[in-house]
């Protein structure tokens, strides 16, 4: 990935995004999911993050900070950098990403966060409330049981998945709708080809991208028809 492609000033949300390099993500097992491989040593990805980070302005006061897996997959001297430019550019928000398997992270964080002033915003990738075709046929490794309350409870951001093979517009509906009434922000991912076994169903990505500009009027909704949709990411 280019340096350029790691940090986007993105008016729209209000909200500057920077895309870091961590450790890798510790699943690796989404059947879908083949960008858990911008990942390398901390020798190689602290310096770049660095360099990354000092591009952020805090000129909304709200900083989005992704990498492939999980926040807490940062090299520790990055998560460190991450807390000073919130202070030195007077961040009040910061949005980052999670595994459910970090629920307890999440949580300290926050808590840590609060006492200095700063509201973490975090975001899961659920794909899809449907936990047999989550856990089944994505793996994506959150366990069944797990109550859209729950998680809501902790995250108040979340994405979905749709346009794979085997889904549905009517699963879609309803994944659309519980997201809706549980999570702040809800981010629609339309799944693009990639280097994974996963084939797109076309039905499902053209009803997506015809129903898109209709989606997009939503405030509560931020609509990516492409990985590269908030200018980060290659
Ligand atoms: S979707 Fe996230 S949790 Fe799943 S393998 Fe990819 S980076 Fe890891």
């Amino acid at each position: 990935m280019d340096f350029e492609q790691r940090y986007s000033d993105f008016p729209a949300l209000k909200q500057e995004i920077v895309m870091l390099m961590g450790r890798g993500c510790f699943w690796k097992r989404c059947t879908f999911c083949d960008y858990y491989g911008d990942s390398g040593p901390d020798g190689q990805s602290v310096p770049l993050n660095r360099n990354v980070l000092q591009r952020v302005t805090g000129k909304y006061h709200r900083l989005v900070v992704l990498n492939s897996g999980s926040y807490f997959e940062l090299p520790g001297e990055t998560q460190a950098q991450i807390m000073a430019v919130c202070a030195d550019q007077t961040i009040t928000a910061l949005h980052m990403e999670s595994h459910w398997r970090f629920k307890d992270q999440v949580v300290a964080l926050k808590k840590t966060l609060a006492d200095a002033g700063i509201a973490l915003h975090p975001r899961i990738g659920i794909e899809t409330f449907d936990e047999g075709f989550r856990e089944e046929v994505m793996d994506k490794g959150m366990g069944r049981g797990v109550t859209p309350k729950e998680i809501a409870g902790i995250f108040d951001e979340c994405c979905l998945l749709f346009g794979m093979q085997g889904q549905s517009t009517g699963q879609f509906k309803k994944d659309l709708a519980i997201a809706k009434s549980h999570f702040k922000t809800v981010y629609l991912n339309l799944f693009n080809p990639n280097t994974t076994k996963v084939q797109a169903d076309d039905n499902l990505v053209q009803w997506f991208i015809r129903n898109a500009p209709e989606l997009k009027k939503d405030p509560q909704l931020v609509v990516l028809t492409e990985n590269t949709g908030l200018g980060v990411g290659d």
